[in-house]
């Protein structure tokens, strides 16, 4: 009841400030802490490990690259994060409001060896903890242990509906891997079965590009058959060196056919699709998704109240596609950083996208795929300027968001003392 109070003041403070545009007067909702550089896989898609570039090779001039050119002294290839600098990092991030925190990477959360505790200091604290992963280091002791240690969310990365693709999708691998994390994930139902806190709820996340486009259904079915809550799928980002992978107009039309049976079987068995873009956006008739600078044209980025990114070396960056570093938790407090001048200089430059027409400085606001979160945000806050882009517009539910991901679950998840 007073961790409900507490975030709807939280939630209240944020809104306040994306509506008046004046500074943060809190922490962000949530935050992504990006655990391990190190990665054990190279997929097609990938512009953090791409497959076309040498492990030892400078990487190419496109997205993230320009992050890691900005800060020459990362290791991009074998860093992850050190768990003093973690439970500072919660600490702070506790301290001003926060509670949802996302085990992400730029590589794979798995290959910190101390992911483990790191859940379990986040859920210490009683927040909302998920991790993204590959999958392929999901044994059934590191299952079992996030069950007991009250995880709340899994997003596994799969990418494939059908064994033989998994191969040409994640190159360092083949099916054994796709059976061996369809096991794991069917056996972590068993795992879940009397436990007090019922989690971590399943999300199956797939890329959709040329190899995998034809397997939506297949996709879907595997979701059902592991047991999973929501089946997230995305298309590919095209940068630099993958443009192979993209789809023709005919192609991205068949897509959304399959797209729609796909949700209708899926709504059948009460499993949640998340599709970005949305769904039809490319049938005959459609003019397609529009762009995210055309969406930036009409209304603001309001990421800098909610959101923030924190990478292995502590480097706080406002969104995935900002390059600037607000600053680095391992020198000052989040809060700090959250409050300062180059923060607030952002925050300027993002709420100001629909006057300036162009991306905020050093971001990739026209690659942005924080779109459809800025126009739900938008749309909520200003109930009569709502800005609709496309018929059927789908938005985030904040009620629900906030209800099943914050409040109800960090209520009964499991209440410990200090990690082991
Ligand atoms: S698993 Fe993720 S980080 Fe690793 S290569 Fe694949 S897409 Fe990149
Ligand atoms: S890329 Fe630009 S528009 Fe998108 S979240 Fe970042 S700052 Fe905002």
């Amino acid at each position: 009841m007073i961790a409900g109070v507490q975030q709807l003041t939280h939630l209240s403070k944020i809104g306040l400030g994306i509506y008046t545009k004046k500074r943060a007067f809190c922490g962000p909702l949530w935050v992504q802490i990006g655990v391990s550089n190190r990665c054990n896989y190279r997929c097609v898609m990938c512009w953090d490990h791409p497959t076309f570039v040498p492990k030892d090779d400078p990487y190419p001039d496109s997205i993230t690259s320009k992050y890691y050119r900005n800060n020459p002294g990362i290791d991009r290839s074998s860093k992850v994060m050190d768990f003093a600098l973690f439970t500072k990092t919660i600490e702070d991030l506790h301290a001003v409001g926060t509670r949802r925190v996302d085990l992400v990477g730029r590589g794979e959360p798995f290959l910190n060896e101390d992911l483990m505790q790191m859940v379990a200091f986040v859920k210490g604290k009683g927040m909302y903890c998920s991790i993204s992963t590959n999958g392929s280091l999901l044994t059934e002791q590191a299952l079992s242990r996030l069950v007991g240690e009250g995880l709340d969310q899994l997003i596994v990365s799969l990418n494939t509906g059908r064994p033989e693709t998994y191969g040409k999708i994640h190159t360092s691998e083949d099916a054994t891997t796709f059976f061996r994390i369809k096991e794991a994930l069917v056996g972590l139902n068993q795992l879940k079965v009397g436990k007090e806190s019922a989690g971590p709820i399943v999300t199956l996340s797939f890329v959709l590009c040329k190899s995998n486009f034809r397997e939506v259904g297949e996709m879907v079915g595997l979701a059902q058959e592991v047991g999973a809550k929501q089946a997230i799928f995305k298309h590919a980002v095209l940068y630099d060196g993958i443009s192979f992978l993209g789809l023709t107009e005919e192609e991205k039309g068949e897509l959304d056919r399959a797209l729609i049976e796909a949700e209708q079987a899926a709504a059948r068995s009460g499993l949640e699709m998340k599709l970005d873009p949305p769904i039809g956006s490319f049938l005959p008739g459609s003019v397609g998704p529009p762009s995210p600078m055309e969406v930036y044209g009409k209304i603001p980025c309001t990421i800098g109240w909610l959101f923030a990114l924190i990478t292995a070396d502590g480097t706080v960056l406002p969104c995935c596609h900002c390059f600037s570093a607000m600053g680095n938790v391992e020198e000052e407090s989040f809060a700090r950083i959250w409050r300062s001048e180059p923060y607030e200089r952002f925050r300027d430059n993002a709420i100001l996208l629909p006057n300036s027409g162009k991306p905020v400085p050093t971001c990739r606001c026209d690659v942005c795929t924080f779109t459809k979160f800025n126009l739900s945000v938008h749309n909520h806050l200003h109930p009569f300027r709502r800005k609709v882009f496309y018929p059927g517009q789908r938005e985030y539910n904040p009620a629900q968001l906030l209800s099943s991901l914050v409040l109800k679950r960090t209520a009964r998840g499991p209440k410990r003392g200090r990690p082991r």
